[in-house]
């Protein structure tokens, strides 16, 4: 591997092959460092995409065995489980073989030129002064090499291995507060019978829970839960699914591991001088259900244009990286601000509050669901709605509060300053936090 490139990437995921294709294919000379095996990358289950990601993102759209089944109408419980309700089929979302896609996307970064190294570590970023010029590497036969790189990507998951060792003050942290990851556990077994009825269970252990069942002769079991303390173990919640679910056949046939994700709105911001964070790694993520596969392709077609540009100008200064974080933030990072504003809102409430705000009507799980998006669109269509709550006032008035918040958070994230000034920035974090102070506390689960 040529140890001096113009493009260094830590991790060969979702984001980082995107950013390797794009910029290998723009004539730069890009490595990819990956600590799996090349034949063991991606996760060993399928996930959820809406589709439209990829003609987004200027890749072929998945096709079988990649493309699984599309998302079909669900049965939805909420935390305390008295009735169910019916999420309707959402054919724009399909499921694809993440091992597949991961191989697909290897390949098309290799095809463009950029380089991949597999079975080696990436161990921390190399610094002259505040700018970061590569990144320390450890191969698979322990060796140790310095990369030399005129930008260096973290793109390694929500761990951050560059991040966490990079000095505070550039807008991002070293690590993920517990509060905002899920841990999960995921197990697929064989499915006994024909059923291939969905459920799931929306908002318990503050998490997600869903069986389903939409691959033939499989039953994909699913726990995640925000990482609290006094939470309960994933794993036991999807072995009592399990439990409970007497098709569920002996033979695990995928997954059986858990790996936290991020739950929260991206960092303020993910640049600092030759240094870029891309997908989970800067938590471009949905903070309602941690999905960030279409959020990090949409990071890393804008962040792979941001680095093109300043490569041809011999400038990859903070400011000239600058402009990728209000490219992310308009676009994606808008929505999920605002669903930040309703996962915290939700994580406040007593359990029961939560169950009438669905089974009532008032908000329907398909409005934010994997949306993206949230209910606020219409304003009196939800007032008219919060009629249906009138014996809970104080909820009601709680809840608009925190919808009000949301908004003004999504307002907040369109006026990102678009240069690099640092009184400007830190103005803007200042505002940001202070949106954030007026959302009430999470309830903890009891110890
Ligand atoms: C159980 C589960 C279910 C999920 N379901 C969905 C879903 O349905 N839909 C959805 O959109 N998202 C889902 N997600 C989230 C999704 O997987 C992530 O958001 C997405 O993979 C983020 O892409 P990334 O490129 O940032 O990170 P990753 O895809 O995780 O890639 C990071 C890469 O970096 C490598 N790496 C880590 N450390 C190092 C190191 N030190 N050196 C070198 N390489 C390193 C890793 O091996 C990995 O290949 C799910 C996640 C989990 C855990």
């Amino acid at each position: 591997m040529n140890n001096n490139v113009d493009v260094a990437i830590a991790g060969a995921g979702i984001a980082g092959c995107l950013l390797a294709r794009n910029l290998a294919r723009d004539g730069h000379r890009v490595a990819v460092i990956e600590k799996s095996k090349r034949e063991d990358a991606g996760h060993d289950w399928w996930d959820t995409i809406k589709i439209a990601t990829f003609a987004r993102v200027g890749m072929p759209e998945p096709e079988p065995p990649e493309l699984m089944s599309t998302r079909h109408e669900a049965t939805v419980y909420l935390p305390l489980e008295t009735k169910p309700l019916t999420a309707p089929p959402r054919p724009e979302s399909i499921h694809v073989d993440r091992k597949l896609l991961e191989q697909r996307q290897i390949r098309y970064a290799e095809e463009a030129g950029a380089e991949l190294l597999f079975g080696a570590k990436a161990t921390g970023p190399l610094l002259d002064g505040d700018q970061v010029v590569g990144m320390g590497v450890e191969t698979a036969e322990g060796e140790k090499i310095e990369l030399r790189a005129k930008i260096t990507i973290d793109a390694a998951g929500m761990s951050g291995v560059l991040r966490s060792k990079m000095p505070e003050k550039f807008g991002f942290p070293q690590q993920v507060e517990r509060k905002d990851m899920f841990v999960t556990y995921r197990e697929i077994r064989n499915n006994t019978t024909a059923s291939r009825d969905d459920l799931l269970i929306f908002g318990k252990n503050n998490g997600v829970v869903w069986v389903n069942r939409a691959e033939a002769g499989m039953v994909d079991f699913f726990a995640g839960a925000i990482n609290f303390p006094g939470r309960t173990e994933p794993r036991d919640i999807v072995n009592e699914m399990i439990r409970k679910t007497p098709e569920a056949g002996d033979r695990i046939m995928r997954g059986g591991y858990g790996a936290p994700i991020p739950v929260r709105h991206c960092f303020d911001s993910f640049v600092a001088p030759g240094f870029m964070l891309c997908g989970d790694s800067a938590c471009h993520c949905s903070p309602i259900d941690g999905s960030g596969m279409a959020s990090s392709m949409i990071a890393a077609d804008h962040a792979s244009k941001i680095a093109h540009a300043a490569l041809e100008n011999g400038d990859t200064s903070l400011a000239a990286l600058w402009p990728y974080i209000g490219a992310y933030k308009r676009e994606q990072g808008v929505p999920f601000v605002g669903l930040d504003a309703v996962q915290k809102f939700m994580v406040s409430e007593p359990k029961i509050n939560l169950e009438l705000l669905f089974t009532r009507g008032v908000l329907k799980i398909e409005e934010f669901w994997g949306s993206g998006g949230g209910a606020g669109g219409n304003k009196l269509k939800m007032l008219l709605r919060l009629i249906k709550l009138v014996d809970r006032p104080l909820f009601v008035r709680r809840l608009i509060a925190s919808v009000g918040i949301g908004a003004k958070l999504k307002v907040h994230y369109m006026n990102f300053p678009d240069k690099y000034d640092p009184a400007e920035f830190a103005a803007w974090v200042k505002g940001k936090e202070s949106l954030f102070a007026e959302l009430p506390p999470a309830m903890l689960p009891p110890r």
